[in-house]
């Protein structure tokens, strides 16, 4: 799956309800996954399928607020296309 193709099924399912709440009470959802996540990772012993999952959701949350935002997540990703941002070298060398 392409990263365009995850945010238009994320929107599929998720933009109405996500739109009705609003870019606030969306990005504190998107926070809240991203402790679930930081749990997970803390977790002993690791669980991969479960942070499988809390990635899928952070991914997930993310990609509905740059919809919210009119953000291509695919346009947003092709400013690392060729390297670092700001040095543009592969390995960074900043
Ligand atoms: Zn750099």
């Amino acid at each position: 799956m392409t990263i365009q193709k995850f945010q238009k099924q994320i929107e599929d399912i998720y933009f109405t309800r996500d739109f009705a709440r609003g870019i606030p009470l969306t990005f504190t959802w998107f926070v809240e996954e991203v402790g679930e996540l930081a749990k997970e990772i803390r977790r002993e012993p690791q669980n991969i399928e479960r942070l499988r999952e809390e990635f899928a959701d952070v991914l997930a949350w993310l990609s509905t607020l740059a919809s919210l935002l009119n953000i291509s997540l695919e346009d947003a990703a092709e400013i690392y296309a060729d390297g670092c941002p700001k040095c543009h070298a592969t390995p960074c060398k900043c």
